[in-house]
C-alpha cells in the first residue's frame, strides 16, 4: 500500500513543487494551514508530515506540539521544511518531536532520500510496536497491551461516568486436552479460540487479549452488565460452535470455556453517577479500581469452575469486600448460585 504523505505550507507554489518531487514516493495530500492539516490528520493519519515552520495562524511548531500531545497521532513522523538554518532553531524543532529538517530551496534528490529514510524507519517502528503489543501464538492483544488498555479505559469510564465491563475466559480441562491430543493441537486450539473471541467482539473499541496460558480476557468499554452478559453468552456459543473435539473432557465432547464477568455500571456498588466535573479519577472514591474489576471477574470464573464449567458467572467488583456471591448468568435454567449466596 502507498504511503500517505501530508505537505503543509501556506505557499501553494512550494506545495506544487514538492508534490512533483515526491510523486513516485507516496500518495500526496496537502494543507495550506495548521488547522486544515489537523483536520486531515484526524480523518486519515498520514505516514509522514512535511511542514513549513512559518505559517500565518498556527505555526509549524505549534502544529507539531498539537500532534505530539495526541496519543493517536504521536507516532506520525514530522519533517520541517524551512529557510531557517540556525542551530537553536533546529534544536528546538528536534526537542518538540521533529525527526528531520530540510532546507529551502529544496533539492529534489535530497528531499526524496530523506523522505524515503523516514518512511523506512516508520515502517520498522510500526511493526515493532505492533509485535510488542501482540501475542505471538494467537495474534490477539497480549497481556501488556491489555493492562494498558484496562488502565486507560478505567480512568476514562470513571471520568465520564461511562460503563466498562471485563470478561475472563478460561479454557476448560485444557491440561487434559494437551495430554490427549498433544501440544501442537493445543496451540492450534488456542488460536481458534482467540479467533472466536475476536469474532465475538462486535464493537471496534472491544479488546480481546491473551492473559496468559489458556486464559483470555475481554475489555468492553461503554458496556454495562447487561451488554456484557450478551457477549459472555455469545462467547460460550461461538466456542462451542468451533466443535473442537475433546473426548476426555468431563464437561462435554468438545472444547468449552468458562467465563467470569465483572462490570462497572450504574448497578455497581460504588458507582459514581456524575463524575464529569471531576478532573482526575483520583478524586473519586478509591474503594474501586481496575485491579478489583479484574479480580472480581476472576472470582466469578472460579465460581463457574466450581459449578461445573462451560458457563458464565458474574460478580460486582465491590463483591470482593462484602462477601457477596457470584451469580450464574449463562446458560440459564439450572441452579443459579453457588456457595450459599442468594
Ligand atoms: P480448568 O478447567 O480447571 O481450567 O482445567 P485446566 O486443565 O484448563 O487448567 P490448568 O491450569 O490445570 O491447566 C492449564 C493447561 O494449559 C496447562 C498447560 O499445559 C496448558 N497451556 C498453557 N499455555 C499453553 C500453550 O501456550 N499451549 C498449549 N498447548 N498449552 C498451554
Ligand atoms: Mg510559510
Ligand atoms: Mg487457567
Ligand atoms: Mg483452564
Amino acid at each position: 500500500m502507498q504511503d500517505l504523505i501530508l505537505l503543509v505550507d501556506d505557499d501553494l507554489a512550494v506545495i506544487k513543487t514538492m508534490s512533483r518531487m515526491l510523486a513516485g514516493v507516496g500518495k500526496i495530500q496537502f494543507a495550506c494551514s495548521g488547522a486544515d492539516a489537523m483536520r486531515l490528520v484526524r480523518e486519515v493519519p498520514p505516514s509522514l508530515i512535511l511542514m513549513d515552520s512559518e505559517m500565518p495562524g498556527m505555526s509549524g511548531f505549534q502544529l507539531c506540539k498539537l500532534l505530539k500531545a495526541d496519543p493517536a497521532l504521536v507516532h506520525i513522523p514530522m519533517i520541517f521544511v524551512t529557510s531557517h538554518n540556525e542551530v537553536a532553531f533546529e534544536v528546538t524543532g528536534f526537542e518538540i518531536g521533529a525527526v528531520d529538517f530540510i532546507a529551502k530551496p529544496v533539492s529534489p534528490p535530497l528531499l526524496q532520500a530523506r523522505v524515503k529514510t523516514q518512511l523506512r524507519i516508520k515502517h520498522l517502528t510500526d511493526e515493532l510496536r505492533r509485535t510488542s503489543m501482540t501475542d505471538g501464538l494467537t495474534q490477539v492483544a497480549n497481556r501488556r497491551s491489555f493492562d494498558e488498555a484496562l488502565d486507560r479505559e478505567w480512568t476514562r469510564s470513571r471520568r465520564n461516568a461511562a460503563s466498562l465491563s471485563v470478561l475472563m475466559v478460561d479454557v476448560d480441562h485444557f491440561k487434559l486436552f494437551n495430554d490427549r491430543y498433544g501440544h501442537v493441537a493445543g496451540d492450534q486450539c488456542l488460536q481458534r479460540i482467540a479467533g472466536a473471541l475476536k469474532d465475538a467482539c462486535l464493537r471496534p473499541a472491544d479488546i480481546a487479549a491473551r492473559y496468559g496460558g489458556e486464559e483470555f480476557v475481554m475489555l468492553l468499554p461503554d458496556t454495562s452488565r447487561e451488554g456484557a452478559t450478551h457477549v459472555a453468552t455469545r462467547i460460550l456459543a461461538v466456542v462451542a460452535a468451533l466443535g473442537v473435539a475433546h473426548d476426555v473432557s468431563p464437561t462435554a465432547g468438545h472444547v468449552t470455556v468458562s467465563v467470569g464477568l465483572s462490570y462497572y455500571d450504574e448497578t455497581t456498588v460504588g458507582w459514581v453517577a456524575c463524575s464529569g466535573e471531576l478532573r482526575h479519577s483520583d478524586d473519586l472514591p478509591s474503594v474501586l479500581n481496575s485491579a478489583r474489576l479484574l479480580q472480581a471477574a476472576d472470582k466469578a470464573l472460579y465460581a463457574d469452575k466450581l459449578a461445573g464449567r462451560a458457563q458464565a458467572w458474574m460478580l460486582d467488583p465491590s463483591g470482593l469486600e462484602v462477601s457477596s456471591e457470584a451469580r450464574k448468568i449463562a446458560p440459564l435454567g439450572r441452579s443459579a448460585d453457588v456457595g450459599g449466596g442468594s
